[in-house]
């Protein structure tokens, strides 16, 4: 019997309590074949990141796994005033292609943004939609949401401070500059994870080596002057 690579699960919206199902990929499924340096995953078959975002079909409510259950008061009421008055009644659940998955991202952007949730949230959704553009290999909108990510993961590093995850949030922030062209930005966060001695994350702080020379190489072939800092 051949296995179906996608499953339903059901979700309670956290909005209007309407039970509604969701699709996922197959945790067998998971793996990708190539990540990009940014954590950018590459999958054979179905995306799983295509299916991240939950939406409610009756009202239109936009979350992840990682959202609150329970909105507060404020947040119900911002939501119902400028996105649950406007929606559209659309159901998400089943296969999603990649215009799907855009409109889902755009829309758990959009709620997040609302009801003014945590910022991890809201630069991991900034960080995927830029991952699609990438997909398609749009670099301008690419680009454009890169540099969102980038911002909302510095209020992230700058609102939550030292975490567990600290090297990889300074590795991606530095990582994001890199990628945007902000080098010398960039040379600060990947100095940081490695010369931070609290720092035990062993893979992070090779990540900082690696993209630091790859940096190197990128101003060289274009000509630009390499500062003493980013030399190292
Ligand atoms: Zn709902």
């Amino acid at each position: 019997m051949e296995m179906q690579p996608l499953y339903n699960i059901k979700i309670n919206c956290a909005y209007c309590e309407n039970e509604f199902s969701t699709s996922r990929v197959r945790p067998s499924l998971k793996r990708a074949i190539r990540t990009d340096s940014d954590f950018c995953g590459y999958y054979r078959e179905l995306n799983p990141d295509y299916y991240v975002v939950r939406i409610c079909p009756s009202c239109g409510f936009a979350s992840t796994e990682n959202s609150n259950d329970r909105l507060t008061e404020r947040q119900r009421n911002e939501f119902a005033k400028h996105i649950g008055s406007r929606f559209v009644k659309r159901d998400y659940g089943g296969s999603r292609d990649w215009d799907n998955a855009l409109e889902t991202y755009k829309l758990a952007l959009l709620c997040a943004q609302t009801i003014g949730e945590k910022e991890r949230i809201i630069a991991s959704l900034l960080h995927h939609i830029a991952w699609l553009y990438r997909y398609k290999e749009d670099h301008e909108q690419e680009q454009r949401f890169l540099k969102h990510a980038l911002n909302s993961y510095i209020k992230v590093y700058e609102n939550e401070g030292a975490g567990d995850n600290d090297a990889r949030l300074m590795y991606l922030i530095g990582e994001l500059n890199r990628r945007v062209g902000a080098y010398n930005e960039a040379v600060k966060w990947f100095s940081r994870v490695i010369n931070d001695k609290r720092i035990m994350d062993a893979a992070m702080i090779r990540a900082c080596r690696e993209q630091w020379a790859l940096l190197r190489e990128e101003m060289q072939a274009k000509g630009e002057e390499l500062t003493e800092e980013v030399q190292g």
